[in-house]
């Protein structure tokens, strides 16, 4: 029953959002279609264009390249024979003297070319055009030779040389047709676009393994540490992420374990507490009401007092969970720190009397601090109860305060069994005790210190331990002090 309300929620879930192999699958699917458009949009539909553009650009190359040397006799035949052979075009180059083309250089790499075959006055006709407009002009034709017809670009360009002559470069290249080039490519890509998506289907089933194998284990885990199973060990799945959430899990698996531990003690201490008073009120009581004359007021004080270790108990319960909630917050208000503490001092004068304690309060001058009265003095209590719980057998505690850099220190000392080293990071935990058993002569809540931390925190003020194991220990906070000066300031 148990196992299904917990697997419940899980399962809801699952079934409403898709598995991630699927999402994997479509998201490499879009991936491999997108690819694919973008080469056939520049291998398929632009294929002429570019092709056509890349002769253009040949052509316009050439006519630079022989421009530059067109005025001279031994560079300008080889420079026509290397560009006519790398672009696969015929080129003729003309000086126009007196109106006329005189040929100067050629090459043809196909002998049916149109430039070559064509006579004076086809020849005239180009290269007038060309002068009369300047610059260069393309253009395509169809050039028939015997059955077959190829479509070729015939380019003409005129420059002046540095001689001061006018000149004329005829290029024509045969373009071939890409049709054909253009039907293979688009049945090769029906079968690209097959197998990429076959392939993205394997990667998205291997992917979403190799996340989700991790994840399976890691939620199988988690299952068994909402049961309370807190040796639940989380493992990653050799990748980064999926370790550093299996190691946040760990932590968390172990952190759960040792609140369900602290919880535990609580109760077990709490339930001490509880039960030890309760015992002694009730059988208090019954002695009074069965037994005439023990009516005294001696066991009615035993009976106050009892009432009164319930009442604080629970009240500290209440003061550090209102804390904790952030419902108590501090109320700053500008106090004599070194007055309230001699007050508080006054109170345990019965006490340190009856008791033989002794608690001294040193301190240099009289200090003001911004900050909420009855928290700070709840602070002042806890540690010196503590210290009165704790100290050695010379029953002393030493309250000081110190001021230097505009900061009041307060510390009190005891001379007492001190804490070890390896339990001060837990002393200021809930319920954390370092004696294990419970003693009835040293009381406590176990509640006191995280009570102090909280407060303190809340203030914003450093606070923190000093001991020495079996010579006692000082814990200490501290404020900003406020002089006459500051608080007129805080005022206007
Ligand atoms: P408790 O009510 O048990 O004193 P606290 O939260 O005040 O609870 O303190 C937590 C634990 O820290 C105590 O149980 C004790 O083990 C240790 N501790 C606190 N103050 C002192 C001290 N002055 N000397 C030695 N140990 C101390």
């Amino acid at each position: 029953m148990n196992n299904d309300r917990t697997n419940a929620p899980i399962n809801k879930k699952r079934r409403r959002v898709s598995g991630i192999s699927w999402r994997l699958f479509g998201m490499l699917t879009l991936f491999v279609v997108l690819t694919l458009i973008v080469i056939w949009t520049f291998q398929v539909a632009l294929l002429n264009r570019f092709y056509e553009s890349s002769k253009l650009d040949e052509f316009h190359q050439t006519d630079e390249q022989i421009f530059a040397v067109v005025d001279s006799e031994e560079q300008l035949r080889p420079t026509v024979y290397m560009r006519s052979v790398k672009t696969d075009s015929c080129i003729r180059v003309f000086r126009i003297s007196d109106g006329a083309p005189i040929e100067i250089a050629d090459y043809d790499t196909n002998m049916n070319c149109f430039i070559h075959r064509a006579d004076g006055m086809e020849l005239n006709r180009l290269c007038e055009s060309v002068i009369e407009k300047g610059g260069s002009y393309t253009r395509r034709m169809s050039n028939s030779i015997g059955d077959s017809t190829v479509i070729v670009t015939i380019h003409v360009a005129a420059s002046k040389g540095a001689d001061g002559n006018e000149y004329v470069i005829l290029q024509e290249s045969a373009l071939l047709p890409l049709s054909a080039t253009v039907t293979t490519l688009e049945h090769q890509f029906g079968w690209i676009m097959c197998i990429l998506i076959m392939g993205a289907l394997v990667m998205a089933l291997l992917l979403s393994r190799l996340i989700c194998l991790p994840m399976e284990r890691m939620s199988r885990s988690a299952r068994r540490l909402a049961k309370g199973e807190y040796d639940a060990n989380f493992f990653g799945g050799g990748y980064r992420e999926a370790e550093e959430l299996a190691e946040a899990l760990n932590y968390a698996a172990s952190e759960l374990a040792k609140t369900d531990n602290l919880q535990k003690e609580l109760v077990a201490n709490i339930s001490h507490d509880l039960r030890t008073p309760l015992t002694m009120i009730k059988g208090y009581g019954e002695v009074m009401r069965d037994i005439p004359g023990e009516s005294t007021p001696e066991n009615m004080q035993v009976i106050i007092d009892e009432t009164e270790r319930l009442t604080e108990l629970v009240n500290d319960m209440l003061d550090l969970s209102k804390i904790r909630a952030g419902t108590r917050k501090p109320e700053p208000e500008v106090f004599d720190l070194t007055e309230a503490i001699s007050a508080v001092m006054l109170r345990y004068e019965k006490f340190t009397e009856q008791q033989e304690y002794s608690i001294i309060f040193e301190k240099t001058e009289n200090v003001s601090v911004n900050a909420d009265r009855t928290m700070i003095l709840q602070v002042v209590y806890n540690l010196v109860n503590n210290a009165l719980n704790y100290t050695g057998e010379d029953k002393k505690v030493l309250i000081r305060q110190t001021v230097s850099n505009g900061k009041v220190r307060v510390s009190v000392t005891d001379t007492g069994v001190g804490i070890a080293p390896e339990d001060i990071p837990y002393i200021w935990d809930r319920y954390y005790k370092v004696d294990k058993v419970h003693k009835r002569a040293v009381v406590g809540t176990g509640l006191g210190l995280s009570i102090v931390k909280g407060i303190l925190a809340s203030h914003g003020a450093p606070y923190g331990v000093e001991s020495v194991i079996d010579q006692g220990s000082t814990f200490w906070f501290e404020l900003d002090a406020v002089y006459d000066g500051d608080f007129e300031e805080k005022l206007t």
